[in-house]
């Protein structure tokens, strides 16, 4: 059949809790489209009660061509590869993984995802970023990667925030990642370009915003990691006052977007990818 791929794809998503995930229908239904067939399985290790390591092994002897990794084994995976990308090495954890001839290679999309999303408006200016988790962990590199000025981190856990811009400062080579407190948060989104949300803040399990958005003026960009829901409260509020935003399906798409791409070779459509996370979520109301 013309333009359809006599090669198939077997792929997995491997972490704790992660019926719910949008990323295999993201790959399937992108796989369709290109007339690539992919079968995309979720992989629960909680479920199972298996190790990585028993799990890995056995995506590998099943003939698993690619994986997403996702909490908590982004970094408890590393040193079970083979090859690691100088990204995912630099930020100590992995989120992709290509299996091929029997050795395995891992890569972090949540950077290069998060970074597609971002607009070129960014580079030379001041963010502020609040938290410093996983999340927080790929949003600081990619923030500095696409030419931030200066990024300010603050985190509830104050040693996390200060750690985080230690390690982005160093893994770049650059001085311009500070930890600062939450304290200084009002100041320094006062004397910001943009505000990122990288803690679960906005999430239906914990209300809220992660700052007084009292502090927003129209001419702040903000974005959202948050994804579910897709319109947080630090958006609508942001969006209210006249803030360009970035909702959390930046970094949820642009990492399948880019994990498509290491997995198959093939370039997805970002704008149906996207349509294809955003059915799941009307079809479950989250
Ligand atoms: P995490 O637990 O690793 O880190 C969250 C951090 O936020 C912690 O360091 C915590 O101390 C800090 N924090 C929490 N509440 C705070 C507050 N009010 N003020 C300051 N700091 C606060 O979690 P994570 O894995 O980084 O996930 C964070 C959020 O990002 C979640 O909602 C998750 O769903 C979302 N996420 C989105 C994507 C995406 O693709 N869009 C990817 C990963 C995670």
């Amino acid at each position: 059949m013309k333009g359809f791929s006599m090669k198939t794809y077997l792929l997995g998503l491997i972490g704790h809790g992660i019926g719910l995930s949008r990323t295999p229908k993201m790959h399937e239904i992108e796989g369709f489209h290109q007339g690539c067939p992919i079968v995309y399985r979720i992989i629960d290790t909680l479920l199972l009660k298996r190790s990585i390591n028993e799990v890995l092994e056995s995506a590998i002897d099943f003939g698993f061509q690619g994986l997403n990794i996702t909490h908590p084994h982004k970094q408890e995976i590393i040193p079970l590869l083979d090859e690691i990308d100088p990204v995912a090495a630099s930020i100590n954890a992995v989120n992709t993984v290509v299996i091929k001839d029997g050795k395995t290679i891992g890569y972090n999309t949540d950077v290069t995802g998060y970074g597609r999303s971002l607009p070129g408006e960014i580079s030379g200016e001041v963010v502020v970023q609040i938290g410093a988790g996983g999340a927080g962990n790929a949003v600081a590199y990619a923030l500095v990667a696409a030419g931030v000025k200066r990024l300010m981190i603050a985190d509830m856990d104050e040693n996390r925030s200060r750690l985080l811009a230690d390690n982005i400062n160093s893994a770049l080579g650059v001085d311009k990642v500070e930890g600062i407190g939450l304290t200084a948060l009002e100041e320094s989104i006062a004397a910001s370009f943009g505000v990122v949300n990288a803690t679960p803040m906005g999430m239906q399990a914990h209300p809220g915003t992660s700052f007084d958005t009292s502090w927003l003026t129209p001419r702040h960009w903000v974005s959202d990691v948050v994804y579910m829901p897709v319109e947080t409260q630090l958006l609508r509020e942001a969006r209210a006052l006249g803030c360009k935003t970035l909702d959390g399906t930046g970094m949820a798409v642009g990492q399948a977007v880019d994990a498509f791409r290491i997995f198959t070779g093939r370039e997805a459509d970002p704008a149906r990818m996207r349509e294809a996370f955003l059915q799941q979520g009307q079809e479950r109301k989250d």
